[in-house]
């Protein structure tokens, strides 16, 4: 045998039956996404380098050393794999003059790529839905975007996740937190890592995110930036707080919150669960007002947020949650391969019909063929035997219910009596 090939590192395959969980989450997302009138949107996996590094900026975790960056040895263009979805996004919004005639409520689901080290709920290639909401400056959309991830959490089953916010107030307004942090920083300079140490002066803000259990207290000890906020911030974050207050929504406000990338301002907010260990973060957003302007387009607000799917699944296991479980209306077992052509066709037929029907492939005895239907988990076994189908007939035997009787259908029109093999 030749030598196997396996995957990539930290990049996953989803097969049946886990792939069914995906399909119910991406099911329910789509309906939340209807209700909440967010329209979908399908950017490019591969974009130019230059995008996210500006978009997200040079002195981010993911710029400096999550990237798949490559050039394209066609004609030497530098790209990149995603890494996240607001900056393609952002870009073809741009390019397409989307936000011409108003704001746009937008929403993708897709496989991002971050070169990080592999371990539960972090992955090289991992998958997040997001939202972005363009063109609304308001903290109506903020209380928006946040409180459909409340309305999600309750579809899926989760109960309660916690939610974190912050408000980064206005770049501004940072300018003068930033010097006091780099004071601060400076007076226990022995404590900062060498990340903190290199960050200092590029963006001291990222430091106050540090995984770094040595620097907690120091960090906490940290001037806190809600105490530079000017007014028109400070009513923004209060404005958001009432909301989420009147919709009972519980947040606890985290001074230290501030992301993983410097296109935020204002409102931040993150999900967290502590069921999850480490990567308990299973949903994080904020403002972004600069970021169109950023990309090359007239100035435009925008929010959004970005979930990492594979902790949310990850989280509907823990919690036992079961999504229905996909198996066929009906299984068709062909005792005589003879029979297969008319078969065939009224199961064809069925499935026009609406009906999810398994048909026996491959031959084999009939007791076989009943094993098989079984299996699969179908509440009825449609079977073409020689007899019945002399007669112009299918049997229908339910398999989930003993106490029901076998009945004789017609095949010349399957659609006269496909509903009854649909689930009450
Ligand atoms: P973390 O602090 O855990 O690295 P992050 O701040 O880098 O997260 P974001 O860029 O905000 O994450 O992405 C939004 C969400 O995507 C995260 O909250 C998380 O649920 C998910 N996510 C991020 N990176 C990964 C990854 N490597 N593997 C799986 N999920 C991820
Ligand atoms: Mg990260």
């Amino acid at each position: 045998m030749a030598e196997k090939i396996v995957a990539v590192k930290g990049m996953n395959d989803i097969l049946p039956p886990e792939s069914a969980r995906w399909e119910w989450f991406e099911d329910t997302v789509r309906a939340l996404m209807r209700r909440y009138a967010y329209q979908n949107v399908r950017t490019p996996i591969v974009e130019h380098t230059p995008l996210f590094v500006r978009g997200l900026g040079e002195v981010t975790d993911i710029v400096e050393k999550e990237m798949y960056s490559f050039v394209d040895s066609m004609n030497g263009d530098p790209l990149s794999l995603r890494p996240e979805g607001t900056a393609g996004v952002v870009r073809a919004v741009v390019e397409h003059s989307a936000l011409y005639d108003g704001g746009k409520r937008l929403f993708y689901i897709g496989p991002m790529f971050r070169h990080e080290r592999p371990q539960r709920g972090r992955y090289r290639q991992f998958h997040q839905v997001g939202v972005e909401a363009l063109g609304f400056g308001g903290p109506d959309v903020d209380a928006e975007v946040i409180l459909m991830c409340r309305a999600l959490w309750k579809d899926l089953g989760l109960g309660e996740v916690r939610l974190d916010i912050n408000s980064l107030g206005q770049p501004e307004e940072r300018k003068a937190h930033r010097a006091a942090l780099i004071a601060h920083f400076e007076q226990h300079a022995e404590l900062l890592d060498e990340d903190a140490r290199r960050r200092l002066h590029s963006n001291p803000l990222r430091i106050l995110d540090t995984k770094n259990p040595a620097m907690q207290a120091m960090v906490e000890a940290a001037p806190q930036l809600i105490d530079y906020l000017g007014e028109a911030s400070l009513k923004h974050f209060d404005a958001l707080k009432a909301m989420l207050d009147a919709a009972g929504q519980p947040y606890r406000v985290n001074p230290r919150l501030v992301r993983g990338m410097d296109y935020y301002n204002l409102t931040v907010f993150e999900w967290v669960t502590d069921k999850l260990g480490a990567q308990g973060t299973i949903c994080g957003g904020g403002r972004y007002d600069g970021l169109v302007e950023l990309v090359g387009g007239k100035p435009a607000p925008g929010i959004g947020w970005g979930m990492g799917i594979e902790r949310v699944l990850d989280l509907v296991q823990q919690l036992g949650v079961a999504p229905p479980a996909p198996v066929p209306d009906a299984y068709a077992i062909v005792p005589d391969g003879s029979a297969l052509p008319q078969a065939m066709r009224v199961v064809e037929a069925l499935r026009a019909a609406g009906v999810a029907v398994q048909l026996h492939v491959g031959g084999g005895s009939m007791k076989s063929q009943f094993k098989k239907a079984d299996a699969s988990g179908a509440r009825h076994a449609l079977i073409f035997g020689g007899d019945e189908l002399a007669r112009g007939e299918v049997a229908v035997k339910p398999l989930r219910d003993a106490a029901a009787a076998q009945a004789a259908r017609p095949i010349a029109d399957p659609a006269t009596w496909a509903a009854d093999l649909l689930p009450a």
